[in-house]
């Protein structure tokens, strides 16, 4: 199957999620890879991080699906963005605010003209809070119109001002790249399924999460991804045999 373009996950699937997010990147020899091949086929990113985070991370890319597709970048410099409720944004970040006493983390997701699209609630740094904590703050957000993501999995809750959509920023992106056929997703998280169902080949990327719940056809090991993108950059025909199916 021949591979005309790449899309991927960022945090977990590319870059550790383990560490602090100023430290945050990918290793070295992914990071070649993805250079590599960059130069044969589009890569793009679909992540819940914001343009400024995620772009000087990730300069290989002719895309950007940032904040899960609420605005899309282009290297050429067009953006397309879908902000809405900022208002209200605003007031979930300041009731979030509040209510921290044990040293969250709060991540604010920008568009390129600074304007709030959401923001994360992160415990990276600090102990788990509850889950009535969890929870109770999820329905409070969700009571003021906000759209709450949030995968136990994962050492972080989501907040959007408007829906967020992996799957359809694959759709925008293929349409904006003009990509005719076959599309391979990376991802690491159930957050990741929207996507992996709009791809033709849909990879899980293995670090120690659980696996339960993603909708991925194929799963690959973190340590064997390098590798896995160095020899798609010297032939984009995918053995599919050759992967582990799940
Ligand atoms: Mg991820």
């Amino acid at each position: 199957m021949k591979i005309r373009a790449l899309l991927s996950d960022y945090d977990g699937t590319l870059a550790p999620e383990d560490v602090s997010l100023e430290s945050s990147g990918l290793p070295k020899d992914v990071g070649d890879s993805l250079l590599r091949l960059s130069t044969s086929l589009p890569v793009a990113i679909v992540t819940s991080k914001d343009h400024d985070f995620i772009r000087p991370r990730t300069p290989f890319a002719r895309a950007w699906a940032c904040v899960s597709g609420l605005e899309i970048v282009l290297s050429d410099g067009r953006t397309f963005a879908a902000s809405k409720n900022r208002g209200r944004l605003l007031e979930g970040l300041n009731h979030a605010r509040r209510k921290n006493a044990s040293g969250l983390t709060f991540e604010l997701k920008r568009s390129t003209t600074k304007e709030l699209l959401a923001f994360s609630i992160d415990w990276r740094r600090t102990s788990t809070p509850t889950s009535a904590f969890i929870e109770a703050t999820s329905a409070e957000l969700t009571g003021m119109g906000l759209t709450v993501a949030y995968d136990p999995a994962q050492p972080y809750l989501d907040v959007f001002g408007a829906r967020p959509d992996k799957g359809r920023a694959v759709k925008e992106l293929k349409r904006l790249l003009s990509v005719s056929g076959n599309v391979l997703f990376l991802g690491d998280s159930v957050a990741d399924n929207p996507a992996f169902e709009e791809a033709d080949v849909a990879i899980c990327v293995a670090h120690g999460q659980s696996l339960d719940g993603i909708k991925s056809g194929f799963v690959m090991r973190q340590d064997e991804l390098a590798d896995f993108l160095r020899s798609l950059a010297d032939d984009p025909s995918l053995n599919l045999s050759a992967l582990k199916r799940r």
